[in-house]
């Protein structure tokens, strides 16, 4: 019997721990970027446009290569049936999102070798506009091995590309939104599970709700018979089929035992 009890106490306690298990939200370290009242940050428009403004020099492409697979690997998210992606802009078209290499007069200081200014709708959060500056009077490197004294610009231009994206930093320490670099790192050119659910956070659900917003009134307004009215229209013929039949029945019984008709109506 006490057996019995331990054993039960033992299941009670494992199930409870499974349970716990089971339903504790994943850790997350990201943040999403806020305007001014708080909404959070996003692009409207999709695929976003970008375009590479100001070559960064010493680069035989200008750093578009560089650019053009930063913009790839985000495009490469996709959060259930929607998925997001960058594009690059056809030449001389504006774009919502510019990559300006800065040759001189570099306006953040020391410490900090790119920036990314995010100009969007304070009430909705919408992005309206986005500059990616890089301080090109540093060394910059496309290599695998980055030099010492180098940033490896594809790892840059990813985590810049993020924040046009409207994420803000992330705690996760592999993440590609977190902040900080030194010069002579590792390239960090591939998502982290952080970066991921921070873009699918923005982009997944809100969207879907939009969509369905949308669909409802014109639905319902477009529609010769609406749900409700289908139903009503279905129990109705169907009590009309019943009460034929019933009536069939009564005449064919009438015909040959008018005692049994009698009941029957
Ligand atoms: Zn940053």
């Amino acid at each position: 019997m006490i057996w019995a009890r331990a054993a039960f106490v033992f299941v009670r306690v494992s199930l409870g721990m499974l349970v716990a298990l089971s339903f504790s939200p994943p850790a997350w370290g990201y943040e999403h970027g806020r305007s001014e009242y708080g909404a959070r940050l996003h692009l409207t428009s999709l695929p976003a446009q970008v375009r590479l403004a100001t070559p960064m020099p010493g680069f035989s492409d200008g750093g578009r290569g560089a650019m053009l697979r930063a913009m790839a690997t985000w495009s490469r998210v996709s959060c259930g049936a929607i998925g997001f992606s960058f594009v690059e802009a056809n030449a001389g078209e504006d774009a919502p999102i510019e990559v300006r290499a800065v040759l001189s007069g570099w306006r953040h200081g020391r410490v900090i070798a790119a920036h990314t200014d995010v100009e969007s709708d304070k009430f909705t959060g919408e992005i309206r506009r986005v500059v990616i500056e890089l301080d090109a009077t540093r060394r910059w490197s496309d290599a695998e091995n980055v030099p010492a004294d180098a940033i490896d610009l594809e790892t840059v231009l990813l985590h810049e590309l993020g924040h046009a994206a409207g994420l803000a930093h992330s705690v996760q320490p592999s993440a590609v939104m977190r902040a900080g670099l030194v010069p002579g790192h590792a390239p960090r050119r591939a998502l982290d599970p952080d970066d991921v659910a921070g873009m699918c956070a923005s982009y997944a659900a809100p969207v879907l709700e939009k969509k369905d917003k949308r669909s409802v009134p014109t639905d319902a307004g477009r529609s010769f018979v609406s749900a409700p009215r289908a139903l009503a229209l279905l129990a109705a013929l169907g009590a009309g089929i019943a009460s034929w039949r019933r009536r069939r029945k009564a005449r064919v019984i009438s015909r040959s035992d008018p005692g049994s008709a009698r009941a029957d109506a």
